[in-house]
């Protein structure tokens, strides 16, 4: 913590100005410290590598504090507050109180008359801890800015990243909800946010991402607020690379759900999962609402066209009842997100076969099965097609 209350009741911020170490210690031997929030006892750590400041005595806990800070938390919150304040915002508070709703944000500035918490969270915390914090600001009617430490990024290439469950969490919707999400995550060693845009899920995990670094100098609170929409046009050879180590390297360990796909293809198509067609993997923009693999719910709406005969009519509704009811295609938890239901990605995905020529759109949510999907090729074949594909499929968004 760097705000502490003193015996008299005033509040010493450690961030306020260049306090020199040895004024801290005359300070140290004057004062008492307490928790502006719990009223207990704290320590002044007067650090030389570490940045001063106040942390619980031992074995006495705050009612809202879980964890021991670290050096890179307490970096980073100190200067998120600076380049806040540096944003011509009407005020920012370190470390402010909000006895009414018992929670106290790294940051709370006032922006155009509205108050937002900034939360910046190194160490994972329970689910049920960070909505129930989220709500509360909500209910206060503040908005929240959680902001993931860079550290805890597992960023696998370029443009993937390995994003779990406890960071997802962290994904916030931009303007358009059917735009793909996005991760801020702040780094406090280098000093600059790495946003995670334009989330993809590829497997449950693993996403694609065009992601952009911005140096803590250079970034504005508008582009936290709401991403950069992005074209994965220029960016389209990462995901194709993606496909590629899909049929090149198969899974050692499949989820049950695969296990499951796969036997179904087998029956059905005698098809295995390295090579499933291309309109399997298409990059749409909403995918986040599944939290399967891609190639899962794709290839389930692939096997639902199938079986209709070409040249009928179905509908979005009948695609969506179908995934809907399969046991294997799973909803990801979008508690924190504008509330879309599966029947976007559908849709879009709908759209894109048309646009391709598989289907053809009659009327408002309805289609006609134009062509028969192509279930066997050749291993050669199918890496010309996925470019072939993705590259129609780009022109189309
Ligand atoms: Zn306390």
């Amino acid at each position: 913590m760097l705000v502490a209350k003193t015996g008299k009741g005033t509040m010493i911020n450690l961030s306020d100005k260049q306090w020199e170490a040895q004024i801290l210690m005359q300070l140290r031997r004057k004062e008492a410290f307490y928790c502006p929030v719990c009223e207990n006892p704290l320590d002044l750590k007067i650090g030389s590598i570490k940045v001063h400041h106040f942390a619980h005595q031992k074995n006495k806990t705050c009612s809202i504090e879980t964890e021991p800070e670290s050096e890179y938390h307490l970096n980073g919150k100190l200067q998120l507050y600076k380049w806040l304040q540096g944003q011509g915002v009407q005020s920012a508070k370190l470390e402010q109180y909000l006895p009414s709703i018992s929670q106290r944000p790294d940051v709370l500035f006032k922006n155009r008359n509205k108050y937002t918490a900034v939360e910046y969270q190194c160490s994972v915390m329970p689910a049920s801890l960070f909505s129930k914090r989220t709500s509360q600001y909500k209910k206060a009617g503040i908005n929240e800015m959680w902001i993931l430490g860079g550290k805890n990024t597992a960023r696998l290439s370029s443009h993937t990243f390995r994003i779990s469950p406890f960071q997802w969490l962290f994904a916030r919707a931009g303007e358009d909800p059917l735009d793909p999400p996005f991760i801020p995550t702040y780094c406090s060693k280098v000093q600059a946010f790495l946003l995670i845009e334009h989330l993809i899920p590829f497997s449950k995990q693993v996403f694609f991402s065009i992601p952009r670094y911005l140096p803590l100098n250079q970034t504005a609170i508008s582009d936290l607020q709401s991403p950069k929409t992005h074209s994965i046009k220029s960016h389209l050879s990462k995901w194709i690379h993606l496909i590629k180590s899909h049929r090149l390297k198969p899974a050692v360990h499949l989820q049950r759900e695969m296990i499951l796909l796969q036997k179904e293809l087998y029956e059905k198509k005698q098809t295995p999962l390295s090579h499933l067609p291309a309109e399997a993997f298409l990059p749409i923009k909403t995918s986040y609402l599944f939290d399967s693999r891609i190639c899962l719910w794709q290839t389930k709406i692939l096997l639902f066209i199938d079986q209709i005969q070409t040249h009928t009519v179905f509908t979005l509704e009948e695609v969506t009842r179908e995934i809907r009811a399969d046991p294997s295609t799973k909803v990801r938890d979008l508690t924190h997100l504008k509330h879309l239901t599966i029947g976007a990605p559908i849709l879009e995905y709908l759209e894109a076969l048309s646009f391709m020529g598989m289907l053809q759109r009659v009327n408002k949510n309805k289609y006609v099965k134009q062509k028969e999907i192509t279930w066997q090729s050749k291993p050669a074949d199918l890496l010309k097609r996925d470019e072939l594909v993705m590259k129609l499929f780009t022109q189309y968004k």
